[in-house]
């Protein structure tokens, strides 16, 4: 065997103690299959956490990628650029939005949107109108505002004092909401889908009522899509799938199916409150983030590939119920399209993480959201004979589980 010069000890060595990665290294990937140090193959039921929707290196975003390689990575936003104006042109085309601000990441997106909601509120209401309603177990990113926008306060409260004036109210509590929401409050923040708090579908009549008393209130919707955007849940985009269109949209993961990018979009109207200088980022846009993600959005929304994420919903689905009937282990499954949460039975109840380095050791990639909750988001082109064989490994991973 090849001497191997890097290893994962070395990430125990030299890397800032904020992950816990599974214990190989991955260095190859082709679909949804990928390959460690070892040459031992994986099927790829993680995604890369909702991000490789294409799976890895698909032609349409290896091409992509190469060819503005060739032509031009970065100006920063002193000069525009071809490939962000098509993306934004693509992305206004496909939605409720009448512009586009690009970033790199999600939580750049919602700093992007709550900021901007601030100032709506400031224009609006004066400076008391600056209250954030926002849910508990919401996951928002890292920033210190959208770390504390999100509901967990576990990934906040040591990096206080943290940004005032957000309010957190229980997901799907239709009477918390109708009070929390009043004349003071600037902007509603929610996830269609709550992904890292654990895949909690959202009641309809719950976004209802956010968009009603938004409306009474003047206060601004915003849709946190950053995990459910972009196809995943067989919808562009899961506000679709509702009766609720949001005032700002926020999108990342997906969109660049691996390569960094992030963006808020909106109306005319809301976008008009900011102004020449009043937030930006070097990177944001950039034409070869720019290039791929063109690609990549152009690829997913094509409706015979929406279809084919509720298809292979559906295949997961009926596995899922399969495996149960033989090891009894999940309680419920939830999400929609291919954002899947499979909740554990309380016997097992806090074990999803030991589910998932079984998993590995049978080559298999997947995630938790919460200690309970095994979470699927793999490629939404992910084929048929790889759903399949990835549920075998997860039955020998349970078969494990289950009889130690
Ligand atoms: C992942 C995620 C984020 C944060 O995105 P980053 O790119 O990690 O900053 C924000 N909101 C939701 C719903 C997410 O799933």
């Amino acid at each position: 065997m090849v001497q191997k010069t890097i290893s994962r000890q070395n990430f125990n060595d030299w890397m800032v103690p904020v992950y816990a990665p599974a214990n190989f290294i991955l260095v190859r990937g082709a679909g949804s299959r990928v390959w460690d140090q070892e040459e031992k193959e994986y099927i790829d039921f993680a995604g890369g956490i909702a991000v490789n929707a294409l799976g890895h290196a698909h032609p349409v975003a290896v091409n992509a990628l190469t060819e503005q390689a060739q032509k031009l990575w970065h100006l920063g936003n002193g000069y525009t650029n071809e490939p962000v104006l098509k993306l934004a042109n693509q992305l206004i085309q496909h939605t409720f939005a009448d512009k586009v601000f690009f970033c790199n990441s999600g939580a750049e997106a919602n700093e992007a949107a709550l900021k901007l909601a601030r100032k709506v509120g400031l224009a609006r209401g004066g400076s008391a109108k600056n209250k954030i309603v926002a849910f508990k177990n919401a996951f928002h990113g890292r920033t210190l505002f959208t770390v504390t926008a999100g509901g967990q306060p576990k990934y906040s409260q040591d990096f206080a004092p943290l940004p005032p004036a957000i309010e957190h109210i229980a997901y799907n509590d239709i009477e918390a909401a109708r009070i929390a929401i009043d004349d003071q409050t600037c902007a509603v923040i929610v996830e269609p889908i709550q992904g890292e708090g654990g895949v909690i579908n959202a009641d309809p009549a719950f976004l209802q009522i956010l968009r009603q008393r938004c409306d009474e209130t003047g206060a601004v919707l915003i849709f946190d899509e950053v995990q459910t955007g972009v196809g995943r849940t067989g919808a562009l985009y899961a506000y679709m799938n509702t009766a609720v269109t949001p005032d700002i949209l926020t999108t990342a993961k997906a969109l660049g199916g691996g390569f960094p990018i992030g963006a808020m979009l909106t109306t005319d109207a809301y976008s008009q409150h900011y102004v020449v200088g009043d937030h930006g980022t070097t990177y944001g846009g950039n034409p070869l983030a720019s290039a791929v993600a063109g690609a990549v959005f152009e690829h997913i929304r094509q409706p015979e590939v929406l279809e084919g994420v509720k298809r292979r919903a559906q295949i997961f689905i009926d596995g899922i119920n399969q495996l149960n009937a033989q090891y009894g282990v999940f309680k419920q499954i939830r999400g929609q399209g291919l954002l899947i949460g499979i909740e554990l039975n309380a016997e097992y109840a806090g074990r999803a993480k030991e589910i998932i380095q079984l998993a590995g050791d049978e080559g298999l990639m997947a995630l938790i959201a919460g200690p309970n909750v095994v979470r699927f988001t793999p490629s939404l082109i992910i084929p048929e004979q790889d759903i399949a064989e990835g549920l075998n490994r997860l039955g020998r991973a349970l078969d494990r589980f289950t009889h130690p």
